[in-house]
């Protein structure tokens, strides 16, 4: 996969203000999937979301679950490893972060920055992570064959969109406390990033986990992309109330 094919900006054709006028019912319909799969107890979802900085991890989860409730749903931001994290296998600390059956986990990042991160910035050798988009496809059928469902989004974003984002950290008082001179750094190594996602893409998508390259650029098609994705994924589970004791019915409450 070669991420220059696609373009960040696409939009499918459909308009900001059509687009916007069907999220609130589809932030709606992605709340009530959650609480019939809370409900179900068969299934577990793990939502991955990947991006350069400035892709819009933070907004999408805010605005694509702004919907489902927190009883059910939380979300795990992974940073620099810890030195107890690196004495670990790669895997380790996101292992631990995994949903349990009923739950909804959003990584924030995730075991994905093993071969981007760690790569682009030459933390471990490169015959280190060759081998890990194997384990990661191995990680990945383990949980999805123990009744976890994978989603992964890679927040897709052009050069001049992120130029535009980091500058308005530098300008906006409000946004200035999200400003990192190591955003700079890694923007530098830009080409390298995309490489890495295209790998990533190429070797990381089972039918079992699919990635989903999100057209970024403007936020109202990322999470309408986003949660048609969602949506149709829950929707094909077959997810419904468990049977109930058939003694219940008819009971009444005195
Ligand atoms: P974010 O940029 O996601 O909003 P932070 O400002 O806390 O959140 O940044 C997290 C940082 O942790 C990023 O710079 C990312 O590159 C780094 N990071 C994440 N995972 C790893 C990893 N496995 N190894 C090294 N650095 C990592």
């Amino acid at each position: 996969v070669d991420l220059s094919d696609f373009d960040p900006g696409y939009t499918g054709g459909l308009g900001k203000k059509e687009v916007e006028e069907r999220l609130p019912d589809l932030t709606r319909r992605l709340g009530e999937l959650q609480y019939l799969l809370y409900a179900d107890q068969r299934y577990g979802l793990l939502v991955v979301l990947q991006g350069l900085d400035a892709s819009g991890k933070d907004s999408t989860i805010r605005r694509v679950f702004a919907d489902v409730g927190p009883v059910g749903c939380s979300v795990v931001s992974f940073g620099v490893p810890t030195p107890e994290e690196l004495s670990h296998d790669f895997l380790w600390r996101y292992h631990q972060r995994t949903p349990a059956r009923r739950r909804v986990v959003i990584f924030n990042r995730s075991h994905y920055e093993a071969v981007l991160v760690e790569r682009v910035q030459e933390l471990v050798p490169r015959e280190t992570w060759e081998r890990r988009y194997h384990h990661i496809n191995e990680f990945e059928d383990l949980l999805a064959a123990e009744g976890t469902v994978l989603m992964k989004f890679l927040l897709h974003i052009s050069k001049e969109e992120q130029r535009r984002r980091l500058q308005e950290r530098i300008d906006d008082p409000r946004k200035r406390w999200k400003y990192n001179p190591g955003d700079l750094e890694d923007r530098k190594r830009w080409d390298d990033y995309q490489a890495a996602f295209g790998e990533m893409l190429t070797r990381c998508n089972m039918p079992t986990a699919p990635w989903h390259v999100v057209p970024a650029d403007r936020r109202w098609y990322r999470d309408f992309v986003i949660l048609e994705a969602l949506i149709g994924r829950l929707e094909g589970l077959g997810l419904r109330f468990p049977d109930c004791d058939p003694a219940i019915e008819g009971a009444r409450v005195e």
